[in-house]
């Protein structure tokens, strides 16, 4: 099993990984507490309609306020929670914050759908549900407004688990996204019977699709793939006005990038949306640009 995983490239589970590494063993028992003092926060990243230009959610995604080291980013501290069995408490940590920042927005009277994303080993939780289920209750923040975001590789860790889970969080009536897609290796048959709801294209092929044809074409098929499947298509790494202009002609829903804005604390988010949505009045949004 584990030689067909790793001919798949799929993450296979291995808890020495880091253990031979002093300064991530260090980090291991910092991270430990910095879930507990508060050292984790979110920062958001909005998604628009590429055709109206209208704000359609916004991504959360965790970093770690260092009391010596800065910001830390999650690809430096995500895959040792993974191995460590500090995942369950730190997806905890962010589904709470986001959910509460997400009926903050609902109250304020601009309800924005917030996307969490899964680890593996979140998608063989069998009490996740019913902690997401306990999370919308206590905030009584309606599930449409919470997404989750996995990978393809995160579901074929163990598949059958992932689909029991994603089910159980899809019948509370949360959204359930496929990310990084095109980059993994879950099988249309596999997809096709998971409760999903949305594909978000992979930003390695978004970002290279202006010089490479094939780049171009995979994210034109996945577009209308996903249509076909009655799925909604964000891109993400969308870094300038020539791809937006170039996902439009695609058909693709939404976008996420750099061009529009950079992952930002939830102050600077309000800020921009403000600004964004006073731009999109004015007609000075980028996407008012695409007719
Ligand atoms: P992801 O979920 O695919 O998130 C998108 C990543 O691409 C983010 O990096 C984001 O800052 C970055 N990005 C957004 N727009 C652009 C762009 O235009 N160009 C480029 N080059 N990059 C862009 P970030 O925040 O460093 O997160 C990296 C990965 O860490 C995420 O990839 C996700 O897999 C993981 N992650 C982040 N937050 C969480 C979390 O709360 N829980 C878990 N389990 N994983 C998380
Ligand atoms: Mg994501
Ligand atoms: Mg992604
Ligand atoms: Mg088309």
């Amino acid at each position: 099993y584990v030689a067909k995983a790793e001919h798949l490239g799929v993450f296979v589970y291995d808890p020495d990984a880091d253990s031979h590494s002093p300064g991530k063993l260090a980090l291991l028992g910092e991270l430990r507490r910095a879930i507990e003092n508060d050292e984790l926060l979110l920062h958001f990243q909005p998604q628009v309609s590429i055709d109206t230009g209208e704000v359609t959610g916004a991504e959360a995604l965790v970093r770690w306020q260092h009391p010596t080291r800065g910001l830390v980013y999650p690809d430096d501290f995500v895959p040792l929670a993974e191995r460590t069995g500090l995942i369950g408490p730190l997806t905890g940590f962010v589904l709470n914050a986001a959910v509460i920042q997400a009926k903050a927005w609902s109250d304020a009277g601009q309800p924005l759908p917030v996307a969490v994303n899964l680890s593996v080993r979140n998608l063989s939780d069998e009490d996740l549900p019913r902690q997401v289920a306990a999370l919308l209750k206590a905030h009584q923040l309606p599930a449409s407004l919470l997404k989750l975001e996995v990978t393809e590789s995160a579901i074929m860790f163990d598949p059958v688990g992932a689909a029991r889970v994603l089910r159980q969080l899809a019948d509370l009536g949360v959204e359930i996204s496929i990310d990084d897609f095109g980059a993994g290796y879950t099988s249309l048959g596999q997809l096709k019977s998971l409760p999903v709801t949305e594909f978000k294209i992979d930003k390695s092929f978004v970002m290279n699709m202006n010089q490479d044809a094939s780049d171009a074409l995979i994210v034109h098929s996945v577009v209308d793939l996903g249509h076909h499947l009655g799925l909604t298509i964000v891109a993400e790494g969308v870094e300038n006005p020539a791809a937006l202009e170039q996902l439009a002609a695609y058909g693709c829903d939404n976008a996420q990038g750099y061009y529009l804005c950079r992952p930002v604390p939830v102050d600077a988010f309000d800020d921009w949306r403000s600004d964004y949505v006073e731009g999109i009045r004015l007609g000075a949004v980028p996407s008012t640009e695409l007719e």
